[in-house]
């Protein structure tokens, strides 16, 4: 199981609901452990990380908590749960002795470093795992849409989509028994299909820049390890 990665440099994506766990919100510092092993791993093969988490386990501009607020200081509270998350897995990581660097789109320079892209690309250059936090910087996006915008950016040779289900389904898995999932998709089978992996503005990016969209379960115990060298499940979008 040796096997070398089939991409040198990924962005991974792992949604902010993957970091709470069983719980019904927050961050439950196992899971967060639990992700930062399974990065760690990848990291020690070689290969180069970027990562966006994001902030849903925390707080959402278009959620029930937010009624009543204006849209954008509610997105900017979302992109500000996201700093929390990335703190979290930094942690984490540097636990583990690997080494971290924070970049956020809004500044706040007390906390972690500003994003600045040629830096980013220097400390992927040393190994360090970068981790791009509070989203695009602007309201009315997603940390989809971010992590698109970072894997192009970054020259990534893919983008990981950790979530909960191994792949993308024909149906709900967890509604519809008799759902299968798919090897492989066109990036126009997601957007006319509407199969709702990313947000439509994050797929047609990576469409633009022909950045495979790379879908497994970050719960699974070493299935990042196993689909950076092409095996274990997964649904590929290119
Ligand atoms: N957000 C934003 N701009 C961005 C990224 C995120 O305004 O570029 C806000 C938005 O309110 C979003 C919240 O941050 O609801 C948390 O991000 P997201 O919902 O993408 O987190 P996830 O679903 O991945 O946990």
């Amino acid at each position: 199981t040796d096997a070398s990665p089939t991409y040198k440099r990924i962005l991974l994506k792992i949604s902010g609901e993957v970091l709470m766990g069983e719980q019904g919100f927050g961050i439950d510092m196992n899971t967060v452990k639990a992700v930062a092993e399974e990065v760690a791993e990848v990291a020690r093969m070689g290969v180069e990380l970027c990562l966006v988490i994001g902030g849903g386990n925390i707080f959402r501009g278009l959620s029930k908590a937010a009624v009543g607020m204006e849209r954008s200081s509610a997105d900017y509270m979302g992109m500000l749960a996201t700093v929390m998350n990335a703190l979290a897995m930094q942690n984490a990581l540097e636990k583990l002795d690997v080494d971290t660097r924070v970049q956020s789109a809004i500044q706040m320079n007390s906390v972690c470093e500003p994003f600045v892209r040629r830096r980013a690309m220097r400390h992927l250059e040393k190994g360090r795992v970068v981790i791009f936090a509070a989203g695009t910087g602007a309201p009315y996006f997603t940390t989809d849409t971010a992590a698109a915008l970072r894997a192009a950016e970054m020259n990534c040779d893919a983008l990981f989509k950790g979530t909960s289900v191994d792949g993308v389904y024909t149906a709900d898995p967890k509604k519809d028994p008799s759902a299968e999932r798919y090897e492989r998709l066109s990036y126009m089978d997601v957007l006319s299909k509407d199969l709702r992996v990313m947000d439509a503005s994050a797929v047609s990016l990576m469409r633009e820049n022909d950045i495979p969209i790379v879908v497994f379960s970050i719960r699974e115990p070493g299935a990042l390890k196993k689909v950076i060298t092409g095996q274990g499940v997964h649904t590929v979008i290119s």
